[in-house]
């Protein structure tokens, strides 16, 4: 039995310190059963992870009082431990069957009318490239543009392609789409490899066609009703601009009473607009409504979840990011465009300056490094491994987005992500409550609380894990 700091051992940090936060908040918090939590071990704090802590639902989880016990078992390790690593290192490829979209939203920086769309022959050249590429279990995100521009054929054919062809690597789909065109018959295709929708809805009517078009929202819920009918799950992006931050409270309530899960993204300045920032949401107003979102949500966890809280409280917990902001996402993510070009994510398709190979090449890791556009991206890592070194949230953080980073800057690396002061806001914040939470709880072993201390009233970042963990059997990540 190994017991200790579970962040500190699985980032590599065998005989943790003793004034470790996590050590000593590993100690009080999240009470379990103990059998079934594994831990794997790392090479150093800089390696890749090779394992992690899965763990499995609680019993007693209702008391906030059985949160004390932290015991750490090797049951099950081998396979737990491969499970976490299959999840934390989720190969990602973002296929983008055109840059075409019906909407015209006034802040998006993707949709381009002039786009050629994928033809299934650039959908066999995928297959082709990644049977020898990766062999890593690989989830594929159809994204746009929009994606469902290309046709109920184009999926009918494109989905067992990818599915039977890629077999070995146990392929697992999602879509992003505004569901504008969804039909009953591309919900049948959808729902046969049950494939989870992500769409867009920034509030009630009013505020989302304020800044996505009139008629935006209308439109949307009717594709969402078709793709609910046919059994779809269907989660939101909310996208906070400059503007509608103001009414942030509105938009919470709107998705709270429609029992809609929340994923938040800030309005981001775009490399290809003339007034990058028109709608982009300033950080300091990006981090004070993620404190506003963390209140929120634990004000109301057990009706709504809100998955970028989930994520940065995960992150601060694991010491690790869980989704590809918070990791270094080279050559973990990657995208084809709809002419078989790949690129280091979906946000620089289209652009040629940003292409690292073609599918119909068959390239390997090696040649796709041998890229400018992958130098500039590694250049962007290297630049974080130093501007970053100091900052006390750089191991769940990494400098945030590369894109974001290199968008102001028209592709140079010049700075980290520039929400970073939003990032430190809400980072601060959840470790000071993990800190407070930890003081407050009671020691470990003791039927009492500490004297003068009551317990807590409202539910903390350890409430919230302890549901995480209680909900999905893991600290799993929110892709
Ligand atoms: S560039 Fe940004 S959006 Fe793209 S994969 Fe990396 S972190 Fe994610
Ligand atoms: S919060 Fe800022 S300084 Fe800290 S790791 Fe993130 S980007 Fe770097």
């Amino acid at each position: 039995m190994l017991s200790g700091c579970i962040s500190c051992i699985t980032g590599g940090i065998r005989y943790h310190e003793i004034s470790c936060r996590i050590y000593r908040f590993s100690l009080y918090a999240i009470s379990t059963v103990s059998s079934g939590l594994s831990i794997s071990e790392r090479s150093g704090p800089s390696a890749e992870p090779r394992g992690g802590i899965p763990i499995p639902p609680m019993q007693n989880a209702q008391s906030p009082d059985n949160w004390h016990i932290v015991r750490i078992t090797t049951v099950n390790r081998k396979k737990q431990a491969k499970e976490w690593y299959d999840m934390k290192t989720a190969f990602h490829v973002m296929l983008i069957p055109t840059l075409g979209c019906p909407s015209k939203c006034h802040y998006c920086w993707s949709s381009d009318e002039r786009s050629p769309r994928m033809s299934t022959g650039t959908v066999k050249e995928v297959v082709e490239w990644l049977k020898e590429f990766r062999n890593e279990r690989v989830t594929f995100t159809f994204h746009g543009g929009e994606p469902l521009l290309a046709g109920a054929d184009f999926y009918r054919e494109a989905l067992p392609l990818l599915a039977d062809g890629l077999r070995h690597l146990n392929p697992t789909f999602a879509l992003q789409t505004n569901l504008w065109l969804m039909t009953p018959e591309l919900a049948q295709v959808l729902s046969e490899y049950n494939i989870p929708i992500g769409s867009s809805i920034d509030g009630p009517e009013e505020i989302c066609d304020r800044q996505r078009g009139d008629g935006y929202f209308k439109k949307t819920m009717r594709g969402y009703d078709i793709a609910r009918a046919n059994g779809l799950h269907v989660r939101f992006i909310c996208t906070f601009t400059r503007q509608s931050v103001q009414l942030k409270e509105d938009i919470f309530e709107f998705f709270l009473n429609n029992g809609f899960t929340l994923k938040l993204h800030p309005a981001l300045p775009s490399l290809r607009s003339d007034a990058p920032d028109e709608w982009a949401l300033p950080p300091e107003e990006y981090g004070e409504l993620l404190v506003f979102l963390l209140d929120k949500y634990l004000e109301h966890m057990d009706k709504i979840e809100v998955m970028n809280i989930n994520d940065l409280c995960r992150g601060v917990f694991t010491r690790r990011g869980s989704v590809c902001t918070f990791v270094n996402c080279l050559g973990n993510t990657l995208a084809v465009g709809p002419d078989g070009s790949i690129y280091p994510c979906y946000r620089f398709v289209g652009m040629p300056e940003w292409v690292m190979g073609n599918v119909s090449d068959r390239p390997s890791m090696d040649d796709l490094s041998a890229s400018a556009a992958w130098r500039r991206m590694q250049k962007f890592q290297d630049y974080v491994d130093e501007h970053c070194r100091d900052c006390a949230h750089t191991d769940y953080c990494r400098g945030g987005c590369a894109y974001n980073a290199m968008a102001p800057s028209n592709g140079a690396v010049m700075a980290v992500d520039p929400h970073c002061p939003a990032y430190k806001r809400i980072f601060d914040e959840i470790s000071k409550r993990l800190d407070r939470e930890m003081y407050e709880s009671r020691p470990v072993g003791t039927r009492r609380r500490r004297p003068g201390l009551r317990k807590p009233e409202r539910p903390g970042v350890t409430m919230l894990m302890h549901a995480i963990v209680e909900k999905t059997g893991a600290l799993e990540p929110g892709y």
